[in-house]
């Protein structure tokens, strides 16, 4: 250990065994999800679903390198209930929001993925302000939100990962999840070699991994480095604190009005309601702004 960082919620735990080129990351998050899901009051399975995709949104979007950027998970699909769930992660902050059609969801014949999002995909973009945009995409054909992800970057990245997640609380929930990944060549963000068929290290590691429990992740009085410490005890372990986790929206008042602003009068009158107002709806907070044409008229 090289750090004392106890860290037990609401911020990441970043940790790397050198010896088995293997980087991780440990989270748990209570406020900033609960902020999120209680706007939306969506059906059990739905708000599950989000909880799932929101907990895997912060511990992926925690895996960019020097917090650049901006990581979106969607999952779309044109013959299921839902037809969309997206949550994105930018410097520590995530938000997220489903859209779905009731009746569908009311005559669905199970909850599995398969059958919500019926012929649907996952896809993860990577925004990033040197880099630009990279794309990743997946079918939503596995038992999880959580396998589909560790199938991406199987497929898409060529990393072995291994994630374990844990959710507890109806009304009220706690979530935590544990990411481990092999780097082929041992260090973040250099050239991947190819990958090997076998790989005696990884596979050790992806074991050690799955002793972690859901309730160990979403139990607040165990630090995140005790975590870590069970874990691999035997190995070298080298801990640093990550970012913060909370809930994260660009949308304001403020810049709102900035943008109805640029459009020309004869638009604005257009969009605006027998009151005067122009309402703007923030889908990821469902919130509406209402903002009044008078003041821009001078
Ligand atoms: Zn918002």
């Amino acid at each position: 250990m090289s750090e004392q960082s106890d860290i037990a919620i609401n911020q990441v735990l970043h940790f790397t065994l050198s010896s088995r080129d293997v980087r991780g990351r440990i989270v748990r998050i209570d406020e900033a999800l609960n902020a999120i899901i209680s706007v939306h009051n969506y059906p059990p399975l739905i708000e599950s679903l989000l909880t799932e995709t929101l907990l895997l949104t912060a511990i992926i979007g925690s895996t960019l390198k020097n917090e650049d950027g901006q990581m979106t998970i969607q999952a779309q699909s044109r013959n299921g209930a839902i037809s969309l769930l997206v949550c994105d992660y930018s410097k520590g902050g995530i938000r997220g929001y489903v859209q779905f059609d009731q009746e569908r969801f009311d005559k669905r014949n199970d909850d599995s993925l398969e059958t919500v999002f019926a012929d649907g995909y996952l896809a993860i973009t990577i925004d990033r302000a040197q880099q630009g945009r990279y794309q990743g995409i997946v079918p939503l054909d596995r038992v999880s939100m959580t396998d589909c992800i560790e199938h991406y970057f199987e497929q898409s990245e060529q990393l072995p990962t291994k994630i374990i997640i844990g959710v507890k609380g109806d009304r009220r929930k706690i979530a935590g999840a544990l990411l481990v990944q092999h780097l082929p060549d041992g260090e973040d963000g250099k050239e991947r070699l190819h990958v090997r068929l076998d790989h005696p290290e990884w596979e050790h590691v992806k074991i050690l991994s799955q002793s972690m429990s859901g309730d160990e992740l979403c139990d607040a009085n165990i630090p995140l480095e005790e975590l870590a410490w069970r874990l691999f005890h035997e190995e070298e372990v080298r801990i640093e604190k990550g970012a913060v986790i909370s809930k994260g929206c660009r949308c304001n008042e403020t810049h709102i009005r900035d943008v109805i602003a640029k459009f020309p009068d004869s638009e604005r009158q257009e969009m605006a309601n027998d009151e005067g107002q122009i309402v703007v709806d923030c889908k990821f907070c469902s919130k509406d702004f209402l903002i009044s044409l008078a003041p821009m008229e001078n």
